[in-house]
């Protein structure tokens, strides 16, 4: 039994629903902490649906020498698509080299390359490349993943869509990560292990009393107020975390996140295989190209500093053609504004350790433990999306410092709701579940298997014809997969679907999300 249950005081009380919210929910629910969650708006609406979508090492970080935060996220990468092969699968990035790219002047290699090859000018000789991608392949004990590769470009078929400049490239895996379906999925998985979790629900104000937070929470669609009692409040409010300190806890920290927007855009689909290209600017910067959503490429990142929270993270028309200048660099065809055909953005909420740019800022995470209040509060600084579950054991760390933990680390490999399935089984599932459900196209089957993995079949239930799944939304989104959305994965309208749960808001019309938004208000006022 939860030791809420006897005295109406929970454990913990997560603010944010974000990834690194969900996954020390998660965490924490598994190891017999009662927990509440809120979170202000849908689960992921904030950066971590907005991120690259990759579960790396981060190659760049090398340039760093941040080699503590490259080789626990190089482990974690395939400890987590062992968890969930269905939202995550490998990749393979090209990095075309040339002799006379330019790399970012200030990063501690460049400094020490100004020593003792001066004649380099942020250049990089390709053996210092090869070096950096030897380390990249052994520095966390890759077991699934491919090693690196060279590549050439003039007769492998990753060469024909790059300008023919680029005789050379070297080829690494890395994996491509679900953002949003992970935050979900997490958030499904606290729950079904004893926590709360309340969407739709900003935390207004904490205060201690005697060592307990009072927790004030208003229902952002109903307006209703309610107060929890918690031992311990974490803080992982993302670009909100110093909003949090300063104006809804009232805490004396001067700690801070730095904001960093970064956008990203869509194009139709530029070339015809499945790898990515991570390609170096002359700014130093890099970007990658990625495959994306069958019928797209996905182009990012920017590096922007992003003043204030509370102003809603836009890809400006500079930050457009900064990425569309970027690819034409490499690419042979040119691409223009008329190319784009959605982008996003997000921020980052990074530890702020005073680095002079905001690319150089860390991406590591910092968790500190605040008692000024008289009650306990852990607040997260930065993190990435592939070092949530990593983040999550060292969060339970500091919480046993405050309570009683008696359960250790427990989440390594444990399969995420859907994904209890081998690692190189999707096919497999892909054919098994064509086999149970013939009326499904290729191409349906698969979004279902990659968003639900062997929960597909509850989805789909005992439907022998496409009529049986219900309402047709177009696009293949039907009446059967929106229900169990709003059910079991907190969806609240049509914007949690399209764009977040799945993404087909890229291929359905602005009337279809309208209509669909309107069905389910009508379900949910009916429910
Ligand atoms: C452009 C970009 C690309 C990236 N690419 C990658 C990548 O490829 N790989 C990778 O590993 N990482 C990547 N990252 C980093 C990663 O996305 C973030 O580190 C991660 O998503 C942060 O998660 P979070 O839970 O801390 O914050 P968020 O996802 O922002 O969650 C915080 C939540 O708190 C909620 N909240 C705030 N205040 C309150 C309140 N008062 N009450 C209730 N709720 C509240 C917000 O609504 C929000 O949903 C990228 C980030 C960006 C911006």
């Amino acid at each position: 039994m939860n030791s809420s249950d006897v005295t109406g005081i929970r454990d913990l009380f997560v603010i944010g629903g974000g990834i690194n919210g969900c996954g020390i929910a998660r965490d924490a629910a598994g190891r017999g902490l009662s927990v509440t969650l809120a979170e202000k708006n849908d689960l992921a609406s904030a950066t971590s649906s907005a991120s690259t979508k990759l579960f790396h090492g981060g190659l760049r970080y090398l340039e760093y020498f941040e080699f503590r935060l490259v080789r626990e996220a190089l482990i974690e990468r395939e400890v987590l698509l062992s968890a969930m092969p269905h939202i995550s699968w490998p990749m393979r990035f090209v990095l075309p080299y040339h002799k006379d790219m330019r790399f970012e002047s200030d990063t501690p290699t460049s400094k020490l390359l100004g020593v003792i090859m001066p004649w380099m000018k942020a250049r990089r000789p390709a053996w210092l490349i090869r070096l950096g991608l030897f380390l990249y392949d052994h520095l966390g004990g890759r077991k699934i993943l491919p090693p690196t590769a060279t590549l050439k470009l003039k007769a492998a078929p990753e060469g024909a869509p790059l300008e023919a400049r680029f005789e050379t490239a070297y080829e690494y895996s890395d994996c491509w990560i679900e953002d949003s379906r992970l935050v979900v999925l997490n958030a499904r998985d606290a729950e079904a292990r004893g926590a709360e979790v309340l969407v739709r629900t900003e935390v207004t104000s904490a205060r201690s009393e005697n060592g307990i937070w009072h927790v004030e929470t208003r229902d952002t669609e109903t307006g209703a107020v309610r107060q929890v009692r918690a031992r311990m409040v974490v803080n992982a409010a993302g670009p909100w975390v110093g909003d949090v300190i300063q104006s809804k806890i009232g805490l004396n920290s001067r700690e801070g996140v730095r904001l960093v927007r970064g956008s990203h855009i869509v194009t139709k689909r530029l070339y015809d295989h499945e790898k990515c290209y991570f390609f170096q600017g002359t700014d130093g910067r890099i970007i990658f190209a990625i495959p994306y959503e069958t019928d797209f490429t996905l182009i990012g990142t920017t590096d922007a500093e992003h003043s204030d929270p509370s102003e809603k993270p836009v890809c400006t028309e500079a930050e457009q053609d900064y990425l569309l200048n970027f690819a034409n660099q490499y690419f042979r065809q040119t691409l223009t504004r008329d190319d784009v055909v959605w982008t996003y953005s997000g921020v980052r909420p990074l530890y702020d350790d005073g680095a002079s740019t905001a690319t150089a800022a860390t991406r590591d995470y910092t968790l500190k433990v605040d008692r000024s209040a008289g009650a306990p509060v852990l607040n997260i600084f930065g993190g990435k999306i592939t070092t949530y579950r990593r983040l999550a054991e060292s969060a339970l760390e500091k919480i046993a410092g405050e309570m009683d933990v008696s359960k250790g680390p427990w989440t390594a490999g444990v399969p995420l709701p859907g994904g209890d399935f081998p690692v190189d089984g999707v096919e497999a599932l892909i054919a098994e579940v064509r086999e149970s459900y013939p009326f499904l196209t290729a191409r349906w089957a698969r979004r279902l298997v990659r968003a639900y993995g062997t929960e597909a079949r509850e989805i789909l239930g005992a439907a022998t014809t496409v009529a049986d799944l219900g309402e047709d939304f177009g696009a293949t989104l039907t009446e059967a997969e929106v229900r169990w959305l709003m059910d079991k994965e907190y969806a609240r309208s049509a914007g949690d679907i399209v764009w977040r749960r799945n993404k087909l808001g890229l291929r359905l019309s602005a009337d279809e999300i309208a209509a669909l938004d309107q069905w389910m208000q009508a379900a949910r006022a009916a429910a």
